[in-house]
């Protein structure tokens, strides 16, 4: 069982152990294997549009003052956002493990689009499982998943959120192991999900490294916490001060927040040890956030190792950082960056003046911004 220190591992019913365990050796297998590799390389530069950029945002840097800031532009992939490199990484490691069918499972339907695109690339059925509630809620990507091929599977026990949907794709993996494919979105979950999605995603941190060198500073959002951990990854063993951004809500004390590394203590949940939002009684809290893709009350479970070991510093951005870090960049560059993304400009805002006009913040801007455009527009209609 494959751990990072205490934190990680499988802690899964019985019965989905054969199915991690094949999930295992098939990925240590295709992950060494070259042609897999070139494949997934093509797919990454021709159809998500890899390299992405580095963008030196100059005018942003002068207005705030300090280190120079720059943005890794995964805002700029297919499907704008850094999703598409981990979903066509496990759409074909499923495709190479003969599964016929893909389930996946979305909140805010970033995922499920990400997924539907990548099985259409790839000749592959996918079938979403997403909340009632977050179907009505998100009607456009409902549309969007369809159009692109996918059944999208409306859940309506519980909450009707993303919580349920994972119970329900749990199930239907369980029943359906020996042909199916669970594709998970970030790199959360039971070993070897939180490696796999990693490695998917360390793209960035690798281009970066090409692409700039060692930059001083890396900046990242953390939700589940996969565009954080493939930036910070490859920039482990390197000089770079790496700081993750969970989201702040209405502040720590509001308790209306999803600051899982800040404000929460070790707990399992979806088949992973690893920081929680929990109550006295191990509960899990409700979450909250100006961006939904930011949501979850759990984090990955190298990130957890990473704040205990210090590597890594975590902090938060309050929905007004964000807002305001938010317009910012689209007045400053134009650049309308995703609410999410918004959270690590937040940070780089604060540490700039703190740095010399020398040094460098890599800033990586998980993606874009106009599937937000509604919940802004209200957000300033409020506040
Ligand atoms: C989904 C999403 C996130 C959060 O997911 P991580 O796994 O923490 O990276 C961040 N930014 C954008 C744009 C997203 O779509």
């Amino acid at each position: 069982m494959s751990k990072f220190g205490d934190f990680g591992g499988a802690y899964i019913p019985e019965t989905l152990v054969p199915a991690v365990e094949e999930l295992q050796q098939e990925y240590a297998r295709f992950s060494q294997e070259s042609s897999f590799r070139s494949e997934l390389e093509s797919y990454l530069k021709d159809y998500a549009g890899r390299y992405t950029p580095i963008y030196h945002a100059k005018n942003l840097s002068k207005r705030i003052g300090g280190a120079q800031i720059h943005l890794k532009r995964e805002d700029l992939c297919h499907g704008g956002a850094h999703k598409i490199n981990n979903t066509l990484g496990q759409a074909l490691l499923a495709k190479r493990m003969g599964k016929r069918r893909i389930i996946a499972e979305t909140g805010a339907g970033q995922h499920g689009v990400a997924t539907a695109m990548a099985c259409a690339a790839l000749g592959m059925k996918a079938e979403v499982y997403m909340g009632s509630k977050d179907v009505e809620r998100q009607r456009l990507n409902v549309y969007r998943m369809k159009l692109l091929g996918a059944d999208v599977i409306p859940v309506k026990a519980g909450s009707r959120t993303l919580k349920d949907a994972i119970n329900d794709a749990i199930r239907d993996w369980i029943t359906n192991v020996n042909d199916t494919y669970y594709l998970l979105g970030s790199a959360v979950g039971p070993h070897p999900y939180p490696t796999m999605v990693r490695d998917f995603q360390s793209v960035i941190g690798e281009e970066i490294l090409e692409q700039m060198g060692v930059p001083d500073v890396a900046i990242a959002c953390v939700g589940g916490g996969s565009n954080a951990i493939g930036t910070f990854h490859p920039l482990y063993n390197k000089s770079t001060k790496l700081i993750g951004v969970e989201a702040g809500g209405s502040g720590l004390d509001s308790g209306l927040h999803s600051a899982t590394l800040s404000a929460g203590r070790p707990g399992i949940l979806h088949g992973m040890l690893s920081y929680l939002l929990q109550d006295d009684t191990g509960q899990v809290l409700e979450t909250h956030s100006i961006s939904a893709g930011l949501d979850y009350p759990g984090v990955g479970p190298e990130h957890s190792y990473y704040k205990d070991s210090g590597r890594v510093t975590y902090s938060v951005a309050t929905d007004s950082e964000v807002a305001d870090a938010f317009t910012t960049l689209c007045k400053t560059e134009g650049i309308i960056p995703a609410l999410e993304s918004a959270h690590a400009l937040a940070e780089a805002i604060k540490v700039a003046p703190t740095m010399k006009a020398s040094e460098d913040i890599i800033v990586t801007l998980s993606g874009r911004g106009d599937k937000d455009m509604d919940i802004i527009r209200r957000y300033y209609e409020q506040n």
